[in-house]
């Protein structure tokens, strides 16, 4: 019985769980009103991103590109940029920041962004646009080193070190940065807090990415973090950063520089995980945790033991996606009794080694449990091949095929989701998301038992 971490050992990357850094720094970009991040590279690198999203959502996204062809890897491409700023400030006159993400291409080639926007400020900002606020940002990522999930945490960092401003009051509030969620957990995070009475600045806020359709047509879904609530993060009493690898530097970052108490982790999945959130709150805050909260917990409780030893327990699971989102799902499982013996991250962060939560599964698993870093689908698909067995598999929908291919059930979860309906509208985290979660795992294996007639009489005398 152990739990091992490992690294890929064959090179190349067959059936990606992730895609590239620019993606992260786009979805951060999205989550910010006023806001339309320019893309420098060639157009793929928003095309097929912006498709994810609204694959994902089934909404439409403002992302621009500065569209590079062959010329500019030969002879530099800073002047895409200077135009791409100016057609999207004539265009947009409601537009005020404006990321400027980088891509491998650009960054191979070596063009010098920074140097280009002290340019566009001094210059074509004071010129033409003299009275806009208008804020240019840099965000370097580079593709050929981390993942998507890097990239969101490179650009979370950055907007909030460019904007964060000291005042000499604090704000009274908590930053509250979320991490890469749906608009269903943030809705369920923001009901958490409102139960406690706390006020939070929800950053990369995106909740409304579950958009109505008005009686005015429809619209672009833009995020609800505004340049105030930015600056306004220098001010808080104190940061909860969901995620360590989603936002987690942008804490580090408060509390280095304007000494904002921060508390980074655990994601809260699962009831243990819930309640250390809202310790965390109660501690940053002074609140107490209100019996309302102790109620939904115990329908969370109830709706569990109603499932975990008579249909969970002992269930093999294999889980990919966002770290920080994999590794809460595989705490969770463990204590529905459930077995993650494969956990797969998609990407190489040489931190995965030093986090705590996979030194506690490390010495506490009592199976036999695998964690590849670095892994991609065919590390899912090649072990079923060779004899996995597996009952559950919990992934985003590029893994569609391998629970297709194999017989094995499939529950969808992260991102991208485009191949079953909604998702995006129901949290994982929070007391709901853990009765979201334990039901519809249930549920997917209920369909299974059935589809396979494999002891399917048993659903109808429980
Ligand atoms: S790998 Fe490079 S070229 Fe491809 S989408 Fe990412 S940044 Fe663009």
């Amino acid at each position: 019985m152990s739990c091992e971490l490992k690294i890929k050992e064959r090179t190349g990357v067959i059936n990606p769980i992730f895609t590239c850094q620019p993606a992260g720094a786009q979805y951060a970009s999205i989550g910010i009103k006023d806001c339309i991040g320019l893309v420098h590279g060639g157009q793929g690198c928003v095309m097929f991103v912006r498709l994810l999203f609204s694959q994902h959502f089934k909404e439409s996204f403002e992302l621009a590109s500065t569209s590079l062809h062959e010329d500019a890897a030969v002879f530099g491409a800073l002047h895409r940029v200077e135009q791409g700023v100016d057609v999207l400030l004539m265009r947009y006159p409601h537009v005020k920041v404006i990321p400027i993400i980088t891509t491998c291409a650009t960054e191979v080639i070596g063009d010098d962004v920074d140097g280009l926007v002290l340019k566009l400020n001094a210059g074509l900002l004071k010129e033409k646009y003299a009275d806009r606020e208008v804020h240019l940002i840099p965000i370097h990522t580079p593709s050929f080193v981390g993942s998507m999930i890097s990239g969101y945490d490179v650009a979370v960092k950055d907007f909030v070190s460019y904007f964060a401003k000291k005042e000499d009051k604090a704000n009274g509030k908590i930053n509250l940065i979320t991490g890469w969620v749906n608009p269903g957990d943030v809705t369920e995070l923001k009901s958490l807090l409102s139960e406690m009475q706390v006020d939070a600045t929800v950053l990369f806020e995106i909740e409304t990415f579950d958009s109505p359709l008005m009686p005015d047509g429809n619209h672009v879904s833009h995020g609800e973090t505004t340049i105030e609530d930015l600056q306004s993060t220098a001010n808080a009493i104190g940061t909860i950063a969901l995620n360590r690898y989603e936002g987690g530097k942008a804490a580090e970052f408060l509390h280095n520089e304007f000494d904002v108490p921060a508390i980074i982790g655990p994601t809260p999945i699962g009831i243990r995980n819930t309640d250390i959130f809202l310790q965390n709150v109660k501690k940053l805050t002074g609140k107490a945790i209100p019996e309302s909260l102790v109620r939904k917990r115990g329908i969370a409780i109830d709706a569990i033991a109603d499932l975990s030893h008579m249909f969970l327990a002992g269930k093999k699971v294999a889980i990919y996606g966002n770290p920080d989102l994999v590794i809460g799902l595989a705490q969770y499982c463990i204590d529905l009794e459930m077995q993650p013996v494969l956990v797969l991250l998609g990407d190489d962060n040489a931190n995965y080694k030093n986090d705590p939560r996979i030194a506690e599964l490390k010495a506490n698993v009592d199976f036999d449990m695998e964690i590849v870093t670095n892994a991609d689908l065919w590390d899912l698909e090649r072990r079923i091949k060779e004899g996995l067995q597996l009952d559950l598999i919990l992934g985003n929908s590029k893994g569609r095929f391998v629970s297709i291919d194999n017989n094995v059930p499939m529950l969808r979860v992260s991102f991208p989701v485009y191949d079953r309906a909604g998702h995006y509208r129901y949290p994982v985290v929070g007391y709901a998301g853990a009765i979201w979660l334990a039901e519809e795992m249930a549920n997917t294996i209920f369909s299974d038992m059935e589809y396979k007639h494999h002891k399917e009489w048993v659903l109808g005398v429980w």
